[in-house]
C-alpha cells in the first residue's frame, strides 16, 4: 500500500478480467461480535482485514476475548455472554459505525465501567436514539461532550425489562441492529422493540437478523415496525462462518463492467466471491446496474458484468435512471457517479442518511461531481445529476470517506480523456486497503497513456533513492534498471561467464529468461536471495561490464517496458529518457560531483558494514563514469528534453521536492489546494 497524500489516475480506457474481493465489513463486524458474545470458539473464513474491523477487533481484544488470525481465517473465543470484571476500559472506535453503534448497545446492558470514544468526525455522528432506546432499558450511560453524540461513558444498568423498547428507524439502521445484537444478552423474557418512524437501511437489518439466526437467536418480526426476541434465547457459536465479498465494494466492479469499454478478448469483469443471492443488501445494486444497461450474470459465489449492448458497432451509453435508492444507500454512491457516463440526467431518491455518513455525503457528492464538469442539482434527500457537457481534469476531495476515494476513480475513463487525481487515496483502508491495486488489475490504459518519470544520472547521484521515494509518493511502481544489470551479471558468473564479448550472446540469452522476483525491498534469483550479492562495488563493476554488451541490452528491453503498468512508473538507470522510455512525459538527469557521489557512497557502504576506502570509490567512480558514457550503445548523457538536477547541495527531500514541482507543473489540475 503506498502513502500517497494523492493518486494521479491516468485516463483509463478498458477492463476486463477476474478479481477477487476482501469480506463484507457489514458481515465481518456482526460475526465478530457475535463471535465474541457467545460461548466457545468460532471460526471466521474470509474475515475482512481493514480500519474498520481491526478496530473491532482491539475492543474485543481489550474486553478479554481470545483473538489469534491466521492467514484467512481468525478463531474467536467468546466471552460467553460475560464481560470478566476489570478496570475502567476505554475503547477507541476509529470512524467504525459498524463498531460504535453496537458495542455501547451490548456494553450497556452487560454494565461495567468503559469509555467509548472516536475520531472527531465519530463525535459528529448521531447515537442519541440509541442512547434513548438504552436508557429506556435502564442502561447507564453518560455523554462525555455534546449531547447526542460520542464519546460515551457507560457503567452499570439497573435494567427493568417489562415495556417495549422504542427505537427511531430513519435516522440509521444501526441503532435497531444494536439492540437486536444486545438485547439476547439480557433476554430472560420476550423483549419486544417498536420502531418509530420509517425504518431506512431495510437490508441491512435483514444481515442482522440472518446473522443472529446463525448464531442461535430466532427474532420473531412483525412488518419492519415491532421485533421480538423470545425469552431464553442465547448466543451458541455456529463453529464456523464463512465471510462473502462485499457487495458494497463489487459495485466498483460492477459499475467498471459497465460504464468501460471490454478489454479486447475478455467477456467483461467477472467478481469473486459474492453472488446475486448474497444476503448484502447492496447486492441489489445489480438492478440499479441493469436498468442502467449493465448486463449481468451471476452465480453462487461470482458475478460478470458488460456493458450496454452493442449496436452498430457502437457500444451505448448508460441509460439515466430515477431511483429511489434507501434500499442500497452504500451502493448508490456509485451511480452518482455512473450517471455522469448516462444519455441524460440521473436522480437518485430517498438518500437522506448520506448525510449523517462517514461525511456528509450528498454534499461532497455534489461537490466533486462538478469539480469533473457534472451539473448537480441538490436537496435534503435526494441528488440529481447531468452527464457533463465538457469533462474538466479534476482533483477529487474525499473527505477521509472510503467510498468517495473508491467511487470517484471510476471518472477515470471520462471519453475526454483526462486524468483524475484522487486525494488522500489511503482512506480507502476503512474497508478495502487493496482497492487501487484491484482496480489496476482490471482496468486498462494504453501503454503510452501510462506516466513515467525518468531518473538518469551517473553512479552514486543519488537516483535510486530519488526514484524510490517519489515512486512511494506518488503510488507509483519503481524500475531499478540498474538492478537488472546487475542481477544479469551476477547470473552470468554464477553460471561460469566471462563478462565479455565473447559471451555476449549468452548472457543475452541468460538475460532474456532472468528467473527474477521483487518482494518488497529484497530481489530473488530463482529461489536465491540476492538482495544484498548485487550491492556490492564488485558487482556495480560487473554490471557496467555487461551493460556495453548491445545484445545484453537488448534482451533487457522488453523487461523494462513491462513495469509500466497503471497508474504509473518511476524508472532509475542511465537510458531510460534517452531509449527506453523516450516519450516519457518527465526526464530528469540527476548529476552531484565526483567527490559528492564517493563521499555519499562510502557513508553507505560502511553503514551496511561493508568496507570502503574513499579515493579508490573514487576512482572507481570516475572509471564507471567514463565506460558508462563512452559506450556505443546507449552511452550515459542527459535526454534532450531532461531538466538538469544538480544536487551536490541538496539533500534528498529538497531533490525531492524540486522534480515534484516539476511533475506538478506537467499535470492539468493547476496548483495549489483543492477548495
Ligand atoms: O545504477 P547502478 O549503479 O545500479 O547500475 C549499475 C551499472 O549498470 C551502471 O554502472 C551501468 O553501467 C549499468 N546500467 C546501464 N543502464 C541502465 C542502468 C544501469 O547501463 N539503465
Amino acid at each position: 500500500m503506498f502513502t500517497t497524500e494523492y493518486l494521479d489516475l491516468p485516463p483509463l480506457a478498458s477492463a476486463g478480467g477476474s478479481v477477487t474481493l476482501p469480506g463484507s465489513k457489514s458481515i465481518s463486524n456482526r460475526v465478530l461480535l457475535l463471535s465474541a458474545l457467545s460461548g466457545g470458539t468460532t471460526t471466521l473464513h474470509d474475515l475482512l482485514d481493514s480500519d474498520d474491523t481491526r478496530v473491532m477487533l482491539d475492543a474485543l481484544r481489550a474486553l478479554g476475548c481470545g483473538v489469534t488470525t491466521q492467514g484467512t481465517t481468525t478463531v474467536i473465543v467468546g466471552l460467553g455472554g460475560e464481560l470478566p470484571a476489570g478496570p475502567a476500559r476505554r475503547l477507541f472506535m476509529g470512524n467504525a459505525g459498524t463498531a460504535m453503534r453496537p458495542l455501547t448497545a451490548a456494553l450497556a446492558v452487560l454494565g461495567g465501567d468503559f469509555e467509548l470514544s472516536g475520531v472527531p468526525r465519530m463525535h459528529e455522528r448521531p447515537i442519541g436514539d440509541l442512547v434513548d432506546a438504552l436508557r429506556q432499558l435502564g442502561c447507564a450511560i453518560d455523554y462525555l461532550g455534546q449531547p447526542g453524540f460520542p464519546p460515551l461513558r457507560i457503567g452499570r444498568p439497573r435494567l427493568a425489562l417489562g415495556a417495549p423498547i422504542q427505537v427511531r428507524g430513519d435516522v440509521s439502521s444501526q441503532f435497531l441492529t444494536a439492540l437486536l445484537m444486545a438485547l439476547p444478552l439480557v433476554a430472560a423474557r420476550d423483549l419486544v422493540i417498536e420502531v418509530t418512524g420509517e425504518l431506512i437501511s431495510k437490508p441491512y437489518i435483514e444481515i442482522t437478523l440472518n446473522l443472529l439466526a446463525r448464531f442461535g437467536i430466532e427474532v420473531r418480526r412483525d412488518g419492519w415496525q415491532r421485533f421480538t426476541i423470545p425469552a431464553g434465547s442465547r448466543y451458541r457459536s455456529p463453529g464456523a462462518i464463512h465471510v462473502e465479498a462485499d457487495a458494497s465494494s463489487a459495485s466498483y466492479f460492477i459499475a467498471l463492467g459497465a460504464l468501460a469499454a471490454p478489454t479486447p478478448g475478455q467477456p467483461g469483469v467477472r467478481i469473486e466471491g459474492v453472488g446475486a443471492d448474497s444476503i448484502q443488501g447492496d447486492i441489489r445494486f445489480i438492478d440499479a446496474a441493469r436498468q442502467m444497461g449493465a448486463q449481468v450474470r451471476s452465480g453462487a459465489n461470482w458475478i460478470e458484468v458488460s456493458g450496454p449492448a452493442v449496436a452498430a458497432g457502437v457500444p451505448a451509453r448508460l441509460r439515466a435512471i430515477d431511483l429511489d435508492c434507501n434500499h442500497i444507500p452504500d451502493a448508490a454512491m456509485t451511480l452518482a457517479v455512473m450517471a455522469l457516463y448516462a444519455d441524460g440526467p440521473s436522480t437518485l431518491r430517498n438518500i437522506a442518511s448520506w448525510r449523517v455518513k462517514e461525511t456528509d455525503r450528498i454534499a461532497a457528492m455534489a461537490a466533486e461531481l462538478r469539480r469533473l464538469g457534472a451539473q448537480v442539482d441538490e436537496g435534503a434527500d435526494f441528488l440529481r445529476v447531468h452527464p457533463p457537457v465538457r469533462w474538466a481534469a479534476a482533483r477529487i476531495h474525499t473527505y477521509d470517506d472510503h467510498r468517495m476515494a473508491m467511487c470517484f476513480a471510476l471518472a477515470a475513463f471520462n471519453p475526454a480523456g483526462l486524468p483524475v487525481r484522487i486525494e488522500d487515496p489511503k482512506c480507502v483502508a476503512k474497508t478495502f486497503p487493496d482497492y487501487f491495486e484491484a482496480l489496476f488489475s482490471v482496468a486498462q490504459a494504453p501503454s503510452d497513456a501510462i506516466p513515467v518519470i525518468c531518473i538518469d544520472g551517473p553512479t552514486a547521484s543519488g537516483k535510486g533513492t530519488l526514484a524510490s521515494e517519489l515512486a512511494h509518493r506518488l503510488g507509483y511502481h519503481y524500475l531499478d534498471s540498474g538492478a537488472l544489470y546487475r542481477l544479469t551479471a551476477l547470473d552470468a558468473r554464477r553460471a561460469g561467464l566471462e563478462l565479455d564479448t565473447a559471451h555476449e550472446e549468452a548472457i543475452a540469452a541468460r538475460a532474456r529468461v532472468l528467473p527474477l522476483r521483487f518482494a518488497g525491498d529484497k530481489v530473488f534469483l530463482a529461489a536465491v536471495d540476492v538482495s544484498e550479492a548485487i550491492r556490492t562495488e564488485a558487482a556495480g563493476m560487473d554490471a557496467s561490464r555487461v551493460s556495453v554488451l548491445p545484445r545484453v541490452r537488448s534482451a533487457l528491453t522488453a523487461l523494462q517496458l513491462g513495469f509500466r503498468r497503471l497508474p504509473g512508473l518511476v524508472a532509475d538507470g542511465r537510458d531510460m529518457g534517452t531509449v527506453i522510455f523516450p516519450g516519457a512525459p518527465l526526464k530528469v538527469y540527476l548529476t552531484a560531483s565526483a567527490a559528492r557521489r564517493a563521499e555519499r557512497r562510502y557513508k553507505q557502504l560502511i553503514s551496511k558494514g561493508f568496507p570502503a576506502i574513499l579515493d579508490s570509490l573514487r576512482a572507481d567512480l570516475e572509471m564507471r563514469d567514463a565506460r558508462d558514457s563512452s559506450r556505443s550503445v546507449a552511452p550515459l548523457k542527459p535526454a534532450e528534453d531532461a531538466l538538469l538536477l544538480d544536487n551536490s547541495d541538496l539533500n534528498i527531500a529538497q531533490s525531492i521536492d524540486r522534480v515534484l514541482q516539476w511533475w506538478q507543473g506537467k499535470q492539468p489540475f493547476g496548483a495549489g489546494p483543492s477548495g
